[in-house]
């Protein structure tokens, strides 16, 4: 099949057979029957392949899958229940008590608190580091116990951009993957595998299902990073699971199949985050037409910032496509269509005057959302990111005055049209 991402996008992952059914198939079964209980063994030893438990795996959740690991250009990726399972897992599958993680400061909140306070709590410490920092800086921040570094390629709602480059070359000089959420992005926008990333998470809540639908997350494995190369950092790939029939990761599936096999193997037998078949084909729904969108988002969204950059209301705009935006290069190298559909700004008149303006909006929905169809509006600070305190919130470039819009499928002209008279 091509490779051209439409096409991915709207025929990657299953590709059916003389009459069978066009659309993939919603397998809503929590169980799979067998003949014999000696072939069913051999899907639990992982000697052969198959379904047996849909916790574990399902045929719907995996076409999804398939198609969002084309999407990335990747070997492997598994779907989770949510984002911030996604996010998790990626981290927990390589890093557990004891471990320490690089992560940019600019991420967002919910990642945020889940490496602060909750995976603290497990033993898993976090050193958090500007975006961007000097390279001596983000050298510094490495550890001997460190297992990854994690990053946003587009930020949500700082709308910082990573230097996706520069971190993997950190991350990888210290022999460790580097992790990148990609949500804001897409890969219709960036590839992050492509300069350098090892690992992919998305939350599929947003773009990639687009329509405000269904909860969801994605890990995407490069199969490019050399787990046995590090053989005593890595020591749940690299020595036998004996959880597991004893079995050794990535000598068994390789750089290719190893990490997300462990993910699904361990970690999902054990949490038990995934999506509903249901949700899964709700998501590819979305994906259909993914690539389409993020141009009418990205397009929106360009025309709501230079729109706003002139307005004498704002205090200041950040939108990594305008001209002039302090992340406008970085944007253009990895972004060269377009990056996303958030818009950030800060009015003039802080909290008070974020608060008038969204509730005077028409069109646009106050929402702890982004990423849908329909625009939609937030104030950070007092929303998603309350549990940070206001030093927290300026070191992730987000003050209190802060309005994140999320752009959506409708038309521009009637999108300024609510923001002008929301203004005045
Ligand atoms: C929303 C979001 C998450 C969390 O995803 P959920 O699906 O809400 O759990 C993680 N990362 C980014 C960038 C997000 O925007």
């Amino acid at each position: 099949m091509s490779n051209n991402i439409g096409t991915t996008c709207v025929q990657g992952g299953y590709t059916p057979k003389n009459g069978e059914p066009r659309q993939i198939p919603i397998i809503q079964s929590t169980t799979f029957k067998y003949e014999t209980g000696e072939a069913m063994g051999k899907l639990f030893d992982l000697e052969a392949e198959g379904y047996f438990y849909t916790r574990l795996q399902n045929p719907t959740n995996d076409m999804v899958a398939k198609k969002i690991a084309m999407l990335e250009g990747g070997s492997a990726a598994m779907l989770t229940s949510s984002g911030q399972a996604a996010s998790f897992m990626a981290i927990f599958n390589i890093c557990e008590a004891g471990g320490h993680i690089v992560a940019s400061s600019s991420i967002y909140g919910g990642t945020y608190n889940l490496l602060d306070v909750t995976m603290r709590k497990m033993g898993i410490e976090t050193t958090f580091v500007s975006p961007d920092c000097s390279d001596d800086e983000l050298n510094a921040a490495f550890r001997e116990n460190t297992k990854l570094v994690f990053g946003e390629t587009i930020a949500n709602p700082a709308l910082t951009v990573l230097d996706i480059e520069r971190f993997a070359k950190a991350a990888h000089d210290h022999g460790v993957p580097l992790i990148v959420d990609n949500t804001f992005a897409t890969p219709v926008n960036c590839r992050p595998i492509e300069w350098g990333a090892d690992i992919v998470t998305h939350s599929t809540t947003k773009y990639m299902d687009g329509h405000g639908s269904a909860v969801g997350g994605v890990i995407v494995d490069s199969g490019k990073f050399d787990w046995m190369a590090h053989k005593d950092k890595y020591p749940g790939l690299t020595t036998p699971d004996e959880s597991y029939h004893g079995i050794t990761y990535a000598e068994r599936f390789g750089k290719e199949g190893a990490y997300i096999t462990k993910c699904t193997a361990q970690l999902m037998r054990d949490f038990g985050c995934i999506p509903s078949p249901m949700g899964s084909y709700i998501l590819n729904l979305g994906l259909e037409s993914l690539h389409v969108r993020m141009k009418r988002h990205v397009e929106n969204g360009q025309a709501v910032a230079e729109f706003l950059s002139k307005s004498d209301k704002i205090e200041y705009v950040s939108y990594p496509g305008l001209k002039g935006d302090k992340y406008y290069d970085r944007a253009m190298k990895y972004m060269g269509n377009g990056g996303c559909g958030v818009v950030s700004f800060n009015l003039k008149g802080g909290r008070a005057a974020a608060e008038k303006f969204m509730n005077s909006l028409k069109l646009a929905a106050i929402e702890t959302h982004v990423a849908d169809a329909r625009s939609c509006c937030l104030n950070p600070a007092s929303t998603t990111h309350r549990q940070m305190s206001d030093e927290q919130l300026l070191a992730a470039g987000i003050p209190a005055g802060l309005v994140r819009f999320s752009c959506g499928l409708e038309d521009a002209a009637d999108l300024i049209a609510d923001i002008e008279q929301a203004l005045a």
